[in-house]
């Protein structure tokens, strides 16, 4: 699936609820799913459960699309603009910005 039918699929599903419960309150739940996400990974490794680190990187993207479709953004555009297939600051690909980072 590519982000556009991904963002499509969002707005058929919630659009109707999402435009009801409107941006403030909708960015409010995308914070919410990241401190789900924060909690999981803040585990000691071995207590941390994938499944659950998936489910919750599923919702930050679900929400982001439902924030998007909120403001007319087309996801598929920024991250084309923001991820070109290069690094922005070096022009590399792989990114070559922090060459010393051990
Ligand atoms: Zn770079």
């Amino acid at each position: 699936m590519e982000i556009k039918e991904f963002q499509k699929l969002m707005k058929d599903l919630y659009f109707h609820f999402d435009s009801q419960r409107g941006l403030h309150r909708t960015a409010l739940w995308l914070g919410e799913e990241i401190g789900e996400l924060m909690a999981e990974l803040k585990k000691a490794p071995k207590l941390i459960n994938k499944v659950a680190v998936a489910e919750e990187l599923a919702d930050i993207l679900a929400w982001s699309a439902s924030l998007a479709n909120l403001m007319d953004i087309s996801l598929d555009q920024a991250v084309l603009k923001k991820y070109p297939g290069y690094c922005l600051k070096c022009g590399k690909n792989p990114c070559q910005c922090h060459k010393n980072l051990s």
